[in-house]
Parts: structure tokens; sequence; C-alpha cells
């Protein structure tokens, strides 16, 4: 049976960092695929998601309620920032900034799985 990505009922990461990366990873560079309209220069050579760089961060492409029901409107064109944040035990070991996003929405952290999977 393989578990329901806890991701999907959370989104907490999306609405607590700045969410910054190489300007190049937008779609104004060759090659770029992050919409760049949904990003801001944070630096000569940066930017954030449009919503994460201020005191309550809550990135544009967010959809939905935070530790309800959320999705990423462009999950295929996210930047390697997004890509790269593993939730707590996706990887066999705790991600305590994802443990720390969740507990500002009063979301618990992931468990640890009691059984590996059969691989
Ligand atoms: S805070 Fe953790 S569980 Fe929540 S969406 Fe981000 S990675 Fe997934
Ligand atoms: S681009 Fe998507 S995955 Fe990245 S912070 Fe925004 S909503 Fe989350």
């Amino acid at each position: 049976m393989v578990e329901p990505n806890p991701c999907m009922t959370c989104g907490a990461c999306c609405a607590s960092f700045r969410v910054s990366f190489y300007w190049g990873e937008t779609d104004a560079a060759s090659g770029g695929l992050v919409p760049a309209h949904l990003t801001e220069a944070i630096a000569p050579h940066r930017v954030a998601m449009l919503g994460t760089n201020q005191a309550k961060p809550h990135c544009i492409a967010l959809q939905g309620v935070v530790g309800e029901c959320v999705s990423c409107t462009i999950y295929a064109l996210r930047s390697s920032t997004c890509r790269e944040f593993s939730a707590s035990w996706e990887h066999g070991e705790p991600n305590p900034t994802c443990d720390r996003a969740r507990a500002n929405y009063g979301l618990p952290p992931i468990p640890e799985p009691l059984t590996q999977p059969f691989v």
C-alpha cells in the first residue's frame, strides 16, 4: 500500500520561507522553466517567488488552504529550491525545516514510518 503524500494536505513550507534561486532558472533565461512573471528580483542574480519575500510568506503559486488541501500551480516548472526540499522521512531522515514549517501552522511533524517499504 502506498502512503498518501503528506505535502498534499500541508503546503506549510510554501507559506513559511523565502523561496529564492538563481535567475537563470526562470524562463527569462534560455532553458529556464520558472515563469519569470511569478518572481521578483532580490539581488543582481537572484529572484524569489512572488509572495515569499515578505514577513508572512505565501508563494503566489500555492493553491488551496495550508494544512487542508494544497497544490503547486507550477509543479512541473518549479525551481530547484522547491525540488530539493524534502518532507521529513521522504528520504529516510527527518527534515527539521519541514517540521518547523508545519509547526508554524499547528501541524505535527510527520512521524517516522514504523516499517520500511518493500523494494
Ligand atoms: S512542510 Fe514538509 S510536509 Fe509540508 S508541504 Fe513542505 S515538505 Fe511537505
Ligand atoms: S513554486 Fe510551488 S513548490 Fe515552490 S514554494 Fe511555490 S507553491 Fe511551493
